[in-house]
């Protein structure tokens, strides 16, 4: 009897893993599941090259798309998978379809946090995650226009470099002290952190974003050491009041939290 093998979740790992499946001889059924609606493709270069326009979706796709028909591999995408019945082996999905199988992986990865900010619902606030939020961030780019990123991990940095060279007025609020410092120590932070002013980014360290303001727009990003105000401490003083000057305009907030789930 056929052995079907099913993926929840359509990007890197499910991709790959019904991909390096049917390349190495498992002549079973296939069914690759996922939320999202492209087929399997690499995130790294949504805050890098395909964010400055310098590569393309296809660039980035695991296969071809016509490599998954071509190679007998259902697609099941745009929809959720709502429970995996162990005891019954099947897939329910958003809807009432259900998936039986014999073999399940479970690909679903992670998702931005959503940290308690105020105004994070507002037009200009974006998440980046998958190639649509990329898409979002990307039309909003024009030469001049400012930009506050919210956070200065690896995507933040990246997503920091790669609006300053697009020619945007970027701004970034970090709560760490150097841009990556926890993962690549204090020497190597320090010179990114002099890479990225030297290209005429704008770093607030030590502080968090507590609101995004507007009319039904961003506006303005409020800080939490706005909140630390009535003692500040003089290093933060000059970054911040220039910060907020920057920042009194048209405005987006991209890459608010890039790391996992939690
Ligand atoms: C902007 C960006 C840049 C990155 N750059 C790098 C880099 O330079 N180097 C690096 O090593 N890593 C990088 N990463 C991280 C890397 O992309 C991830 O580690 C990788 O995407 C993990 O792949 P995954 O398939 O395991 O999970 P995910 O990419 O999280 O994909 C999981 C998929 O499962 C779907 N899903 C979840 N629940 C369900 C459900 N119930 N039903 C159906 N589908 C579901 C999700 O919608 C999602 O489409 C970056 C990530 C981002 C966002």
């Amino acid at each position: 009897m056929r052995e079907t093998f099913v993926s929840v979740g359509a990007v890197l790992t499910g991709g790959s893993a019904v991909v390096a499946l049917r390349v190495e001889g498992f002549g079973g059924d296939l069914v690759l599941i996922g939320a999202e609606s492209e087929v399997p493709y690499e995130r790294p270069p949504l805050s890098k090259k395909y964010l400055r326009g310098e590569a393309t979706f296809e660039d980035m796709l695991v296969r071809p798309p016509n490599f998954y028909s071509g190679k007998g591999i259902q697609t099941r995408l745009g929809i959720r998978a709502t429970k995996v019945d162990l005891e019954g082996k099947v897939v329910e999905l958003a809807g009432g379809n259900r998936v039986p199988y014999d073999k399940a992986l479970i690909a679903t990865g992670g998702r931005n946090r959503r940290p308690p900010i105020k105004g994070l619902d507002l037009e200009g606030v974006y998440d980046l995650r998958t190639v649509s939020d990329a898409d979002r961030i990307r039309s909003q780019v024009a030469p001049g226009r400012k930009v506050v990123i919210a956070g200065m991990g690896f995507i933040g940095s990246e997503v920091a470099a790669s609006q300053c060279m697009l020619g945007m007025e970027v701004s970034v609020i970090a709560r760490s002290r150097l841009p990556l410092d926890r993962v690549l120590g204090e020497k190597i932070a320090s010179v990114i952190e002099s890479v990225h002013r030297d290209q005429g980014v704008e770093m607030v360290f030590e502080d968090a974003v507590e609101a995004c303001e507007g009319s039904g727009r961003v506006e303005r990003v409020i800080s939490s050491w706005l909140g630390w105000a009535l003692s500040p401490s003089p290093r933060l003083w000059p970054a911040q009041r220039s910060w907020l000057r920057t920042a009194s305009s048209s405005m987006s907030t991209a890459a608010r939290v890039s790391r996992g789930s939690d």
